[in-house]
């Protein structure tokens, strides 16, 4: 099994490059961000309450996110050949949270491969992708916001993996193809 946890800022591509990782090795995508998008589109009560942290570019807590993909793992996944984690998990008690399910599913993650991106070209990227994604949270202002937790919040989550030695980094700027390229060898040498 192929476990993957795709990590990065906003902006650093993480969505585009799991649909890149999903069809080339078979994964099952699960997108913290697209599930609660899923759910604000659906007027759900949880859709609800997750919308007004999203706007303001803060985090969801954690136990609503941890119980959502409780929900998601939980579920068959023989038809994969593994998970690719995209947005999650974003705090430190999410990664001890997804190390409990996991291993009560005798599954375990392959490896935490963060995007780096300096922060000026993640705000032009998110500025741009603004213009077209219709996403409340794709402005300056909240975009400073969501770099900054992630600096804050969201690499204590990354340093857990470090300590475990599943940790690869990449540098995100290049083509998508570039990108996906530099992925793939990290990817290919946990086969
Ligand atoms: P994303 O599409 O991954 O950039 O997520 C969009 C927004 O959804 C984030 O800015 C958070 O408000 C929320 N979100 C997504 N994943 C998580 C998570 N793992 N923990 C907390 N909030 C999350």
């Amino acid at each position: 099994m192929l476990n993957i946890i795709l990590f990065g800022p906003p902006g650093s591509g993480k969505g585009t490059q799991s649909d890149l990782i999903v069809e080339k090795y078979k994964l099952k995508h699960l997108s913290t961000g697209d599930i609660l998008r899923d759910e604000i589109k659906k007027e759900s009560e949880l859709g609800k309450i997750a919308e007004t942290y999203i706007t303001q570019g803060n985090l969801v807590p954690d136990k609503m996110i941890i119980d959502i993909l409780l929900n998601k793992i939980d579920n068959d996944q023989n038809d994969y050949n593994g998970i690719i984690l995209d947005g999650f998990p974003r705090t430190l008690v999410q990664a001890e949270a997804l190390e409990e399910i996991l291993n009560k599913h005798n599954k375990k993650i392959s490896v935490l491969i963060e995007i780096n991106i300096d922060d000026e070209a993640l705000i032009e990227r998110v500025l741009t992708r603004g213009k077209t994604s219709g996403r409340a949270d794709d402005n300056i202002e909240t975009m400073k916001k969501r770099l900054n937790i992630y600096k804050t919040q969201s690499t204590p989550a990354c340093e857990f993996y470090k300590k475990l030695n599943k940790y690869a980094a990449i540098d995100g700027l290049g083509t998508i193809d570039e990108v996906f390229g530099r992925i793939s060898t990290i990817i290919d040498s946990k086969l």
